[in-house]
């Protein structure tokens, strides 16, 4: 399927330069969300699985439906601050700015097969920053899974040796 009809592109946003892909007008059209998530979840049956963790916010949109769909957990990854027991946190650069995400101690057992997910792959940063919490609590990552590849700004590169899935390209 073309997803990329559903896809709103907004000139300069959340700054000057940049080209956001607006997946909002994607996730209102039911078929068109329960589609992406299958057709993902597709790709994340063949790969054995313990648990799938995304960063905050878009991740969820991704991260926790893909989880229902395969019966497995999820292991959210925040902004600092938001996650109330004692957590792991690493600083990282984005597309458009800085931040630093956490994730709590016991969010992954160590030994735990882990896909990432999230709504869009840029540069790679925010995923690189959630590889390496999880791998830091001990989770194997078995693959990442993004809605949107924008392959210009060479995310993958970042990820060497882990499995990368993306269902649109730009
Ligand atoms: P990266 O860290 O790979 O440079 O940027 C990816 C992160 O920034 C993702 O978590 C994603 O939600 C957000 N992001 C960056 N650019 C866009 C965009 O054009 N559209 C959307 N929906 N998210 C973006």
């Amino acid at each position: 399927m073309d997803y990329k009809p559903y896809i709103r592109i907004i000139e300069n946003f959340p700054k000057e330069g940049i080209r956001f892909k607006d997946i909002t007008t994607l996730l209102k059209d039911g078929n068109t969300y329960k589609q992406a998530i299958d057709e993902i979840a597709e790709y994340a049956k063949q790969m054995q699985i313990d648990i799938i963790a995304g960063p905050e916010a878009r991740g969820f949109v991704i991260g926790a439906p893909l989880a229902y769909s395969l019966g497995k957990g999820f292991a959210p990854v925040r902004k600092e601050g938001k996650l109330p027991s004692e957590v792991i946190s690493a600083d990282y650069d984005l597309e458009y700015g800085k931040d630093r995400l956490s994730m709590h101690k016991d969010a992954i057992q160590p030994g735990q097969r882990v896909l990432i997910a999230d709504d869009l792959l840029a540069t790679g940063g925010t995923i690189s920053t959630t590889i390496k919490l999880v791998e830091e609590l001990g989770g194997v990552i078995v693959g990442a899974a993004f809605l949107i590849e924008l392959t210009y700004l060479n995310g993958r590169d970042k990820m060497k040796g882990i499995d990368v899935f993306s269902l649109v390209k730009y």
